[in-house]
């Protein structure tokens, strides 16, 4: 989960202009009208920042729908901000759910239900291989929780969960623990996207892998842990740093920030301070 930036304009100037090719008027017959539509639904969709709860989704023919989604699968060159988008955040943290190298797009509002979005570039979030796993997950009619948008969720970026558990237990069994409160009124979509997004892939997984290496090699994991060890207090200061460390560099909820974060609660740290 990372809060980052909106794409500068939403594609339909892009779809426009393609639109006037004549080539390429012969191969998607309804550019134009496809540009010209998107326009308005992206205006719409950037005041509402993709809410679901206000986005409805567009009655379009059978037909319509196949246009676009073809166009999004083979863009034609003018519409390179599809592909400059795939890219962009390669190597970095996954914005949807927290993981490494989100060289796939994710489309917000999924574009089997709400296909009219599928070019839309605030509706396409670079995401790494939870965007196939989150299917058509998306918000819940009854309580209105719906997943984070990293273009426009603010609370993405203060830390929002870390992981409770017993350093004893071999191995542990990791909650999520919520680090905002239950009053915010973003708590129920938090709740909902780290059930629906962060939770289908293998993120506790990851996380049981990497508790078993600091245990079995701490030094790979804890640099320089050595040089901390005049106290309890010392020590935890030190991984309080590291964990700071970690946020600023990889966003405060990426794993390996939720990783350090949730070491550096007291008890494991002591933990960690008397057995490691
Ligand atoms: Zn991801």
């Amino acid at each position: 989960m990372k809060k980052i930036d909106k794409p500068h304009d939403s594609g339909s100037a892009s779809l426009c202009a393609a639109s006037r090719n004549k080539k390429l008027r012969k191969t998607y017959p309804n550019l134009l009208r496809l540009g010209l539509r998107t326009e308005r639904l992206a205006q719409h969709y950037d005041a509402a920042g993709g809410d679901p709860n206000i986005v409805r989704s567009n009655r379009i023919s059978a037909k319509e729908k196949q246009a676009v989604l073809d166009l999004y699968e083979s863009p034609p060159k003018g519409m390179g901000y599809i592909g400059e988008l795939r890219d962009s955040l390669a190597g970095e943290t996954c914005p949807m759910c927290g993981g490494y190298n989100p060289t796939e797009l994710d489309h917000y509002l999924t574009k089997k239900k709400y296909p009219e979005y599928a070019c839309v570039s605030y509706n396409l979030v670079p995401a790494c291989s939870c965007n196939r796993m989150r299917g058509e997950r998306l918000f819940d009619q009854v309580t209105h929780a719906r997943v984070l948008h990293p273009y426009y969720d603010d609370c993405m970026v203060e830390p929002l969960i870390d992981l409770k558990f017993n350093p004893n237990d071999t191995p542990p069994l990791f909650t999520i623990n919520y680090t905002i409160s239950a009053s915010n009124p973003n708590y129920n979509n938090v709740k909902f996207h780290v059930d629906n997004i962060v939770l289908r892939t293998n993120f506790l997984t990851h996380i049981g892998k990497r508790w078993g290496r600091l245990k079995a090699q701490p030094d790979a994991i804890l640099p320089k842990h050595r040089d901390y060890r005049a106290s309890r207090d010392e020590f935890h200061s030190y991984l309080i740093e590291l964990s700071d460390g970690k946020s600023a560099e990889t966003g405060p909820n990426s794993w390996a920030a939720i990783f350090f974060r949730s070491i550096s609660r007291r008890s494991v740290s002591d933990w960690i301070f008397d057995n490691c």
